[in-house]
């Protein structure tokens, strides 16, 4: 026999290390919302083909060949703002550039009363798995104060368009908007469980600072729900999503098992991920960049051949390690295991927050068997407080 024997195949670089997980920024909106501090801007659609373009040349700058990744998430924004047209050039670009693993997953966010039928296809056509639809209420109320321009018969109708399609779609909502009352909030999610979603996100409004319900929070001129009311709305998700078959898998996740966002756990996990677009993020070696927010500077620096992010941040082993602890204790189900956090930080878990962990296990805030760390249900409420503390 003549030749050399081919020898074993070198392991493949874990996903902390090389990113097998990219994002994609679409920063359309019709109207920009009033709680909304994502990078989305309204009024600008007629730069739709310049940024595509944009994109197209950013990822072949960064990328220099197609790569292979286990999950795509198209976020924005509005991804389906676009025309339907300019949605299948979107979607003819990334499947050029990002090479999607059999069984891999591929999301787009869709609002309703932006998704039609010629868009749900063209998705469909390129491989799109999931669907993401931001409902947020079905309450008119509710959204008036978030500015949503749909009403509640629009994410019925969106999803008569993503059901048959997609055989995994997630509805986002949101609790704790001013003047909502528990039952107005029990009432979404019977309304929601009625559409039969295999995940929901659930999270709790933030006045972010610098968007216009911040501004009118400070003014006064709305208030935000007492503290109880939310922890029983909050409460209200748990148990009544459960009772549905909708486990929490994060403190404001919940899914059918096998059903959960394997992108956003990507994130949860601090694993690394590429980032294209308008105020994109990517995450690499400990090290994390995030592109402008201001669409005539990243057109410009992109259609110039320079790179659209910022200064590049650099962290800290130890930072990192304390930023992995975080993002992992979200995971209400999978926690933080001792040995996979040692093998992905290098760090020992109670050499780097051991006395903090154990003072909260004694509040009953923590659950710690021994080899992984959980937040408790009643640390689930205090979520911040804990997190906040082991940075
Ligand atoms: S639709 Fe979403 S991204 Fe667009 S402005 Fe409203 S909240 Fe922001």
């Amino acid at each position: 026999m003549t030749g050399l024997a081919a020898g074993p195949l070198a392991p493949a670089p874990p996903p902390w290390v090389i990113p097998r997980a990219a994002y994609v920024h679409v920063p359309f909106c019709k109207h920009k919302c009033g709680y909304c501090d994502f990078a989305s801007l309204a009024g600008q659609d007629h730069q739709a083909d310049r940024y595509l373009d944009a994109l197209e040349r950013e990822m072949a700058d960064f990328l220099r060949e197609p790569r292979s990744v286990d999950t795509i998430f198209v976020g924005g924004g509005t991804p389906t703002r676009l025309s339907g047209a300019n949605l299948g050039r979107l979607m003819d670009l990334i499947g050029r550039w990002l090479v999607l693993e059999p069984g891999g997953e591929w999301t787009v966010e869709a609002n309703p009363g932006t998704i039609d039928d010629e868009k749900a296809e063209v998705l469909a056509q390129a491989g799109v798995n999931r669907v993401s639809l931001g409902a947020q209420s079905f309450q008119p109320d509710a959204l008036r104060v978030l500015e949503r321009e749909h009403g509640g018969q629009d994410v019925t109708r969106a999803l008569e368009l993503v059901r048959p399609r997609f055989a995994r779609w997630s509805m986002d909502l949101i609790f704790g908007v001013p003047g909502s009352t528990l039952d107005g909030w029990r009432d979404d999610l019977e309304r929601a469980l009625d559409l039969g979603p295999s995940h929901l996100s659930c999270y709790g409004l933030v006045y972010e600072k610098g968007t216009p319900l911040h501004r009118a929070w400070r003014e006064g001129r709305v208030k935000e729900l007492d503290e109880e009311l939310e922890r029983m709305m909050q409460e209200t998700t748990i148990d009544r999503l459960r009772q549905a078959g909708l486990e929490m898998y994060e403190i404001s996740n919940f899914a059918r098992p096998g059903h959960e966002s394997r992108h956003n756990l990507v994130y949860w996990a601090n694993d690394a991920y590429f980032g294209f677009g308008l105020g994109a993020a990517r995450y690499q070696g400990g090290t994390r960049s995030v592109n402008t927010r201001d669409l005539a500077a990243y057109l410009s620096r992109i259609e110039t051949g320079r790179s659209a992010a910022g200064a590049t941040e650099a962290l800290e082993p130890e930072s990192s390690a304390r930023e992995s602890l975080i993002l992992m204790l979200r995971r209400t189900q999978l926690g933080v295991d001792r040995d996979d956090f040692r093998r992905r930080t290098g760090f020992d878990l109670d050499q780097l927050a051991g006395e903090v962990i154990t003072r909260f296990a004694a509040r009953g805030l923590l659950e710690d068997d021994g080899h992984r760390v959980r937040l408790s249900r009643e640390g689930v409420f205090l979520a911040d407080t804990v997190l906040r503390e082991l940075v």
